[in-house]
């Protein structure tokens, strides 16, 4: 039992270690991530406002159009006016103009709408060409940057991995199960030291009779309190 407790403990080492190694890697990648996160952000939203440009040319052209003619088809209509001598006739054509003349008047006030918006689209377009050029240099030089450190952390978490596979090999399944499943829920602490009758994992109080058992290293000893697997020194 001695010696599978001495197993588990270097286990716990390996896997700390582990542990350490695979925060390292994702603090290293963390700038990385983050300008990775602003420069997309950036393409997004110029993607996004060149087509909001594009169509609002379409719509510009569109509604230029729809009042060129809106205002031809009023200059005919006073024309004929003037050729009518019908008073009826003359007032229906005078109704014809007043709503053409009310709806030119919204197609105008819907194109200056739409030009309003244009300077500060334009505005914004050339500032996100310049924050989105800027972004992929510097999302390329903290990549090699960071590319050697990656590239070592890499190496050791593959070398501690292949430690920890042959470890594992020695150790009774059941017992490395529980071990992993204390070692992630108890903060990387699953091998626990028994100390003058105390777990030093949770600060628990062991009975005496349990703790003398632990003493004489009879079998595999679970804290009652925090489940952490004990042995004691000497
Ligand atoms: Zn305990």
């Amino acid at each position: 039992m001695r010696e599978e407790i001495t197993r588990l403990m270097s286990l716990q080492g390996i896997d700390r270690q582990l542990h350490e190694l695979q925060d390292a890697l994702s603090k290293v990648g963390g700038r990385v991530g983050q300008l990775r996160l602003e420069t997309d952000g950036y393409r997004a939203e110029l993607e996004r406002l060149q087509q909001e440009e594009q169509q609002a040319r379409i719509n510009q052209r569109q509604l230029e159009k729809d009042l060129a003619e809106g205002e031809a088809n009023n200059r005919n209509k006073r024309m004929r006016r003037n050729q009518v001598r019908n008073e009826k006739e003359q007032q229906a054509i005078d109704h014809e103009i007043e709503s053409q003349r009310e709806h030119n008047q919204r197609v105008e006030s819907d194109l200056l709408t739409l030009m309003s918006g244009e300077e500060a689209r334009a505005k914004r377009i050339a500032e996100l060409v310049q924050l989105a050029e800027q972004g992929t240099a510097n999302l390329l030089a903290a990549e090699k940057e960071i590319a050697a450190q990656v590239e070592d952390l890499k190496i050791s978490i593959a070398k501690h991995r292949v430690d920890r596979d042959q470890m594992v090999q020695n150790i009774d399944a059941a017992l490395l199960a529980r071990y992993e499943m204390i070692f992630s829920r108890r903060a990387g602490l699953a091998v626990a030291e028994a100390r003058d009758g105390t777990c030093n994992g949770c600060r628990m109080r062991l009975p005496p009779q349990f703790y003398n058992q632990i003493l004489r290293h009879e079998q595999v000893y679970f804290c009652p309190n925090c489940q952490r697997i004990l042995y004691c020194e000497g």
